[in-house]
C-alpha cells in the first residue's frame, strides 16, 4: 500500500520518494542554500534528472514507505499554516537598524531597500520571514 503525505522542502531526507509536477522522483541528497532575496532553499539532488531548488517552506508530495531517518515521525507532518494569516516578511537596515515589514509582498523588499539606499547610503539589510506551521497527525482507524 503506498500512501502520500507532504513535508516541507526543508526536511525532505534522501532516500524519500516525492512527487513533482506529477513525476516520481528519488532523493539522492539535500541541502540548505541562501536565495538572492535572503530566504533559504532547499537543494534536492535525484537518483535521476536535474537537481530542484524550491524555498525551504514548500510542500512537497511525499510517497510512503517513509524512509528509517524519518519513522521518528510517525504519522506527524508539519504544514504551514495560514490560518493567522499569510507569512511575512520583515527587512532591517544593518547600519541605522530602521525597519519594514513587508506583509506577504517579496517585492516590497525592493521598493523599500532601494530608496532607502539611495537616501541614506546605507547598502546592507538583513530579512526575516515569519510564518507559521502546524504539525498534525494523519487521521487513522477509530480504536
Ligand atoms: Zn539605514
Amino acid at each position: 500500500m503506498s500512501t502520500e503525505r507532504h513535508r516541507l522542502a526543508v526536511l525532505l531526507v534522501p532516500g524519500d520518494r516525492v512527487t513533482i509536477d506529477g513525476h516520481r522522483r528519488q532523493i539522492k541528497a539535500t541541502r540548505l542554500d541562501r536565495c538572492a532575496t535572503g530566504g533559504s532553499v532547499a537543494v534536492i539532488t535525484f537518483q535521476s534528472g536535474p537537481s530542484l531548488r524550491l524555498p525551504a517552506a514548500t510542500l512537497v508530495q511525499v510517497v510512503a514507505p517513509v524512509p528509517a531517518s524519518a519513522v521518528w515521525f510517525g504519522d506527524w507532518s508539519l504544514r504551514e499554516d495560514v490560518s493567522g494569516g499569510p507569512p511575512t516578511r520583515e527587512v532591517m537596515c544593518t547600519t541605522c537598524h530602521e525597519r519594514y515589514e513587508t506583509g506577504d509582498d517579496p517585492a516590497a523588499l525592493t521598493t523599500w531597500c532601494v530608496p532607502h539606499a539611495g537616501r541614506t547610503g546605507h547598502t546592507g539589510f538583513r530579512t526575516t520571514a515569519t510564518g507559521f506551521l502546524r504539525a498534525v497527525v494523519r487521521p487513522g482507524p477509530v480504536r
